[in-house]
C-alpha cells in the first residue's frame, strides 16, 4: 500500500505572496490537518478536519508530483525551475521523505519550500531549499506558553549552519503580538526577520484595500518607532494585488 498525503489543493503558478520569496512564481500543496486553531486563520478549510476534511484528496507522492508537473508545463517546453511551497494547516506534522524525494526525481527541477508555524521540526526539514517558520502571537490566540524553543532552535541551527535558508515571520496585529516577538529576538539571533499585518478580513471575498494600506501604514510606523531597524515589512502581496482572500491565489 502506497503512501498517501492528505492534499487540500494544489494550485499555481501563483506568486508567493507573503515573507522572503514574497513575488516569486510558486506552486503550492497544500497539507490537511493542523495542531492550532488561531483564531485569525486564513486556512481554516485545510485545519478543520470536521468541516472540511471530506473535500480533501489522498493523493501518493506520484500523483502530487505528476500534478505539481502538469501545472508548471506551459507547453513552451522551456522545463524551468521552480518553486514548490509545502503549506497547510501544518506541513512539519507528515512524513514528507517520499514526497520531497519524488519531486526531486522528476524532470522538472523544482526548489522545494515549506511554511510552518513551528510547533514540530521534522528531521525531513533539512532536504528543503527554504523554510519560513511563522510562530502565532496573541492576534491569533497563542503566547509564549505555546512557543516550543527548542523546536525554534533547530530551525535557526539549519540557517546558523548554512544547511537551508530559514526566515521567521510574525504576524503584528497589536503591541502583544509585537511583545511576543520581543521576547523571542536575542534567542532568534541573527535570524531573518519578517514582520506581516494580521488579516482582519477575513471573512469577506472582497478585501478593502484601504484598510490593508492603513494596517501596512501602522505596522511600519510600530516597526520603526520600536527601532527595528532588522525587520523586514511587507503585506500579503496576493491579497493586495487579487483584492480577495478566495483561495488559490
Ligand atoms: S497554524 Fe496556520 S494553518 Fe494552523 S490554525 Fe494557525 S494560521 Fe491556521
Amino acid at each position: 500500500m502506497k503512501n498517501t498525503y492528505p492534499i487540500v489543493e494544489i494550485f499555481g503558478p501563483v506568486v508567493q505572496g507573503e515573507g522572503e520569496l514574497a513575488g516569486l512564481p510558486t506552486i503550492f500543496v497544500r497539507l490537511g490537518g493542523c495542531d492550532y486553531r488561531c483564531t485569525q486563520c486564513d486556512t481554516m478549510y485545510a485545519v478543520d478536519t470536521a468541516r472540511y476534511k471530506h473535500q480533501w484528496q489522498k493523493l501518493t507522492a506520484a500523483e502530487i508530483t505528476n500534478t505539481v508537473l502538469a501545472l508548471a508545463d506551459k507547453g513552451m517546453g522551456q522545463n524551468r525551475p521552480i518553486n514548490v511551497t509545502f503549506s497547510g494547516g501544518n506541513p512539519a506534522l507528515f512524513d514528507l521523505v517520499e514526497l520531497i524525494d519524488t519531486l526531486r526525481a522528476a524532470p522538472r527541477k523544482f526548489t522545494l519550500s515549506m511554511e510552518t508555524q513551528g510547533s514540530v521540526y521534522p528531521e525531513w526539514a533539512a532536504l528543503l531549499d527554504h523554510i519560513c517558520v511563522s510562530p502565532k502571537g496573541p492576534s491569533m490566540g497563542y503566547d509564549m506558553k505555546a512557543i516550543n524553543l527548542d523546536v525554534l532552535g533547530h530551525y535557526c541551527s539549519l540557517w546558523e549552519h548554512g544547511v537551508v535558508p530559514v526566515y521567521f515571520k510574525f504576524v503584528i496585529g497589536n503591541r502583544a503580538d509585537l511583545a511576543l516577538y520581543l521576547s523571542l529576538e536575542d534567542f532568534l539571533s541573527d535570524v531573518p526577520i519578517y514582520f506581516q499585518p494580521v488579516n482582519t478580513q477575513l471573512y469577506s471575498e472582497e478585501v478593502d484595500l484601504n484598510i490593508l494600506r492603513q494596517q501596512y501604514s501602522d505596522l511600519v510606523d510600530l516597526t520603526l518607532s520600536s527601532e527595528l531597524y532588522h525587520v523586514t515589512v511587507l503585506p500579503q502581496l496576493h491579497v493586495w494585488a487579487s483584492g480577495s482572500n478566495g483561495r488559490g491565489i
